[in-house]
């Protein structure tokens, strides 16, 4: 008898050395990792070793392995590259290519049980830590969708040397830190052992949480969610909703005031030339999206109210205001495209201007639309 997608994913042979890496780091980090301190204390120097390197791991993950090498948003020198290789592979998130490789499938087929290989769909456990337990077949390796990183001789080199990279940079290097500052059982512990759990469940949220929990201001289409609390926790990744949309921008957190430190260190390279081609969307695209998504929830509210309490007198008086405003956006946004496509042509200063009067207009539209809001509630 034939075997169907379905059995495979019910069937999938367990990964052991998965497992059990969760199983004893997570009780290392809940059971030894608080006795120790009880019995002996940590040095200050054990709890520097573990924020100083929490943080160099999680923005390694997030500007090195997600936005540079699994999304392509900017270029970066060959030295930021190494560092980003190293202390990524300290994060023990497999190699650069797995993990590239993965992500492109998930940004590609979002959702979708089969072919996603964290699908959100699947629930919370299966998202989080489920997938990496089970041999799952939308969890296969399958380098095809990565030539661009096949063709980084240091993406290349971790994949073929991660097993010694990652005892050298998880053993050996809290080792050396806690031989130099005096304490090795402290820095092995704080340093070596609860860094490696934390940041392991701080990525993990974005794979879970940030596909439930938050606000849907740019699309609706998927899963993915706004978090600023998440955002928070790891480096400006929880704007994931933005991120889902715009997935080859080097910002999560597009807002000047969003968290978001992977943005500004990548800003911060540019600057003193250690990053190039940064890629941005343009303003007006980004709030050209966020402003048809407010439409469409309006017209949803107003459908519903249509429906629930089609006497109210001044339905009709709100569907013909929401359909002008969206006559004249649409129009203001088809003029700035207009203009962006004869730009090579006119003058540049001509496009900054119209830039700017489409956002002032965007942004009176938006209010508008609040009160059109309130109306409803
Ligand atoms: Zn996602
Ligand atoms: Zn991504």
């Amino acid at each position: 008898m034939a075997t169907t997608i379905n059995d495979e994913f019910e069937h999938a042979p367990r990964i052991w050395v998965n497992i059990l890496l969760f199983l004893l780091t997570t009780l290392g980090a809940v059971v030894v990792v608080p006795w120790y301190g009880l019995v002996h204390g940590y040095s200050t120097a054990a709890w520097v070793s573990f924020f100083v390197l929490l943080a160099a791991n999680g923005i390694s993950i997030t500007a090195g392995y997600h936005r540079l090498w699994a999304h392509r948003a900017y270029k970066a020198h060959w030295t930021v590259r190494l560092v980003f290789m190293l202390f990524g592979t300290m994060a023990l998130q497999n190699s650069i290519l797995v993990w590239a490789s993965g992500h492109r499938r998930h940004h590609r087929f979002i959702d979708d049980n089969e072919r996603d290989p964290y699908s959100a769909k699947r629930g919370f456990w299966f998202s989080h830590i489920g997938w990496m337990l089970r041999d799952y077949p939308s969890g296969r390796r399958d380098d095809s969708n990565i030539p661009d990183v096949l063709s980084d001789p240091i993406a290349v080199f971790q994949d073929r040397y991660y097993v010694p990279l990652v005892l050298l940079t998880n053993i050996g290097l809290p080792l050396a830190i806690g031989a130099l500052v005096g304490d090795v059982w402290g820095v092995f512990l704080l340093g070596g052992l609860l860094r490696l759990v934390v940041n392991h469940h701080a990525t993990f949220f974005i794979n879970s949480l940030a596909h439930l929990w938050g606000s849907q201001p740019y699309t609706d289409a998927n899963t993915a969610r706004d978090n600023g609390l998440l955002a928070f926790l790891t480096y400006g990744e929880g704007y994931h909703n933005f991120h889902h949309r715009f997935a080859s921008d080097y910002r999560n957190g597009v807002r000047w005031w969003q968290w978001d430190p992977t943005k500004w260190l990548i800003f911060a390279l540019s600057c003193v030339g250690l990053a190039s081609e940064l890629r941005r969307v343009p303003a007006v695209r980004i709030q050209h999206t966020r402003l048809e998504r407010q439409f469409k929830r309006l017209e949803e509210k107003l459908a519903h109210r249509e429906q629930t309490k089609p006497s109210l007198p001044q339905l009709d008086a709100i569907r013909a205001r929401l359909s002008a405003e969206y006559e004249s956006f649409k129009a203001s946004f088809e003029r700035w495209r207009n203009m962006c496509e004869q730009h090579l042509e006119g003058p540049r200063e001509d496009l900054q201007r119209l830039t700017r009067e489409t956002l002032d207009f965007m942004r009176t539209v938006r209010a508008r639309l609040q009160s059109i809001e309130a109306q409803l509630a």
